[in-house]
């Protein structure tokens, strides 16, 4: 058996509800975890980060709203155009709720739980609860390397949490400041749906989920779909701290929150591929 070791690299592009898109590649296959802001932008981050050439090989959907799958339809045509068509994986629930306008040709149906491939990665859909017909979060392993993108959780599930313990690199929702959502200006329906078991973490249920789910080989965090108006990175970072800290990892494991409007740099993630 061959063993050797190659970087793998997250970079998350955007992440909040103007637009969701996390780049996941080994310099010899990647994939593009949702697509929820216009294609020019994906690909223009993409570069800026210094992955312009990267390989994309797969677009993997966690849901049908906009702010994950906008450029659904414009990225497939301009992938295809770098060369092969690029296939899109989603759900049954999601391709039949996805607006016909954002639809991709050459889309694959997936389901939660049984997990795929693209070239060598591994990739396993994860259902959660969110107020669509079918989400997922997803785990992409190359190597003995997994990395998750888990966002748009109405609550941590013990799931999801397994799903954590062995990653490397976690992408985790930290949605809203439940005070600051209660006191802010959403009208009282859309603060319920957020607050609901099918809306999204709070810090507090984020901070569960990652105690639950924190393991010994986690190396990078970062804190995603920050909301604008209910949250701010300060209080996300403060109560992610505390949990690395309780665990006695706060040294250990890089941290930061991802951006809507710029990428963060790429994170590298040594894995050992056989
Ligand atoms: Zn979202
Ligand atoms: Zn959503």
């Amino acid at each position: 058996m061959t063993l050797f070791t190659r970087d793998l690299t997250v970079c998350v592009l955007s992440s909040g509800s103007a637009g969701n898109a996390t780049y996941i590649g080994d310099g010899r296959a990647g994939v593009i975890v949702d697509c929820g802001l216009a294609t020019k932008q994906i690909l223009g981050r993409m570069a800026a980060a210094g992955l312009g050439s990267a390989p994309i090989d797969a677009v993997l959907l966690t849901h049908e709203h906009k702010d994950h799958v906008g450029a659904a339809a414009v990225l497939a045509r301009a992938l295809a155009r770098r060369g092969a068509p690029v296939p899109f994986f989603c759900t049954a629930g999601t391709l039949a709720g996805l607006d016909p306008r954002c639809c991709p040709d050459g889309v694959e149906v997936i389901e939660a739980g049984s997990p795929f491939r693209v070239k060598h990665f591994i990739v396993e859909p994860m259902p959660v609860p969110h107020d669509v017909r079918d989400p997922v979060a997803y785990r992409v392993i190359v190597g003995d390397a997994p990395v998750a993108v888990v966002t748009d959780l109405g609550k941590p599930t013990a799931l999801v949490a397994r799903a954590l313990r062995d990653c490397r690199a976690v992408v985790l929702e930290f949605n809203h400041d439940e005070e600051m959502l209660l006191a802010g200006p959403y009208p009282f329906p859309l603060k319920q749906r957020i607050r609901g078991n099918h809306g999204h973490l709070s810090n507090r249920q984020a901070a569960q989920l990652l105690a639950d789910g924190l393991g010994p080989r986690l190396d990078h965090l970062v804190l995603a779909h920050l909301s604008e108006e209910n949250n701010t990175p300060q209080k996300a970072m403060s109560t992610a701290r505390t949990v690395l800290d309780d665990a006695g990892v706060l040294g250990r494991v890089q941290l930061q929150a991802a951006k809507q409007y710029s990428q963060l740099a790429p994170l590298t993630v040594s894995s050992r591929v056989w």
